[in-house]
């Protein structure tokens, strides 16, 4: 018998069809066609416009903090992010190895390097514990900073990410950072609509980013947006991403070295129809994933659910194999019918540009990198 058939047959008939299942696609039910027709008739297409401005107000709404700036994409976000939370060249941050590359990629383009640290097992986000351990081994306070005492570099900033939009333990998390005084920059690139007791990831470290490609919950079709409670911030992160120009009905001035990483008009005209939507997509999503546990108790397999205390969007879903080999048969059995399955990422130390990084053991990382694998998570129409 072909391995893995019925759960083939399941997903085929969870979405209604024998065609290519893909992993994750947009949907567009809403205004989108209005609101985007709406930019061309008025002609703001571009840098400026009233959807940029919609788009904020609604995504500080939605994560609950005090200023949301919309850039271009996430990673243009992560980048200002970490500049605006205090990361110079020749720094160092701490963030997971387990992750997208855009993590670390937002880290290096700021001339930082990015130390690599375990995740947990049970969040597959970054370690409170990991980052704990590293800090009583290395770190050295001087002043109100943190220091590496191997290399003598400034630990300015930790990134943890919000795996697949599961929360990593935030309060755990956030407790080691202020006791080092390390401010914390979520990458909630994947974490939208995802809670940690009652608070909207995000919004609980000094910053938090998310994404707006096409991959994501919702779309912009490329997009991002920067969110944080410290309304100083949140203006000097406008000025830095829209050229740091000064205000001024005619004249060019520009006070610093900014860069245009702002989210054209047309584009936030998208993201406003699909926020609309998000509260069904959500719930969509969430029968698809109490489907899903319910059929995979019947093969054995691991269905990865949200843990206590956390409320997940399951942008993604994932199941958990038993090992290298039975995750291969999966991946193949799953694609050779169409059926689009992929496995995690693969540990940013494998890559050539983050080879010399340090890292730390990566027990839970290099677990996982072995055995997750995503499974078709679209909303459902
Ligand atoms: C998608 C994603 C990003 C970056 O988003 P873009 O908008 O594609 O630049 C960053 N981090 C993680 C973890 C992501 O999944």
């Amino acid at each position: 018998m072909m391995p893995f058939k019925e759960t083939v047959q399941f997903i085929q008939d969870t979405f209604k069809t024998k065609d290519f299942i893909p992993i994750h696609a947009p949907v567009f039910m809403g205004n989108e066609r209005k609101y985007v027709m709406d930019t061309l008739e008025s002609t703001f297409v571009s840098s400026v416009g009233a959807y940029v401005d919609l788009s904020e107000r609604m995504m500080a709404g939605i994560s609950q903090t005090k200023k949301a700036v919309a850039v271009v994409n996430g990673t243009a976000g992560l980048q200002i992010a970490l500049q605006l939370a205090g990361v110079q060249r020749g720094d160092e941050v701490i963030t997971q190895a387990l992750t997208f590359v855009a993590t670390a990629n937002a880290i290096q383009h700021n001339g930082a390097e990015p130390v690599f640290l375990d995740v947990d097992y049970d969040t597959m986000g970054l370690s409170p514990k990991s980052v704990s351990d590293f800090l009583e081994e290395f770190g050295e306070r001087r002043e109100s900073s943190t220091y590496n005492k191997r290399t003598g570099k400034k630990i300015s900033a930790c990134v943890p990410m919000h795996t697949f939009g599961f929360p990593v333990h935030l309060d755990e998390l956030l407790k080691v950072c202020n006791l080092w005084n390390i401010p914390v920059v979520e990458d909630a690139a994947e974490s939208l609509g995802s809670y940690y007791r009652e608070k909207h990831t995000g919004g609980l470290g000094k910053l938090g980013v998310f994404s707006f490609n096409g991959n994501k919950i919702v779309t912009s079709g490329g997009g991002g947006m920067i969110v944080t409670n410290d309304p100083e911030i949140g203006i000097a992160g406008k000025h830095l991403t829209t050229t740091a120009k000064v205000a001024h009905s005619y004249e060019f001035y520009h006070d610093r070295l900014g860069y245009n990483f702002r989210m054209p008009n047309l584009n936030a005209a998208l993201i406003c129809a699909q926020l609309e939507q998000l509260d069904g997509f959500l719930e969509n999503k969430r029968q698809l994933a109490d489907a899903y546990s319910e059929f995979f108790k019947t093969q054995g397999i691991t269905f990865r659910k949200e843990l206590e205390n956390t409320r997940a969007n399951y942008w993604l879903m994932c199941v958990e194999l038993k090992n290298l080999e039975e995750r291969g048969a999966f991946l193949k059995a799953t694609n050779d019918s169409k059926t689009m399955t992929r496995p995690i990422w693969q540990l940013m130390y494998r890559l050539p540009m983050y080879r010399h990084c340090f890292r730390d053991g990566q027990k839970n990382a290099e677990y996982l990198e072995e055995r997750i694998v995503n499974i078709p998570s679209s909303v459902r129409i």
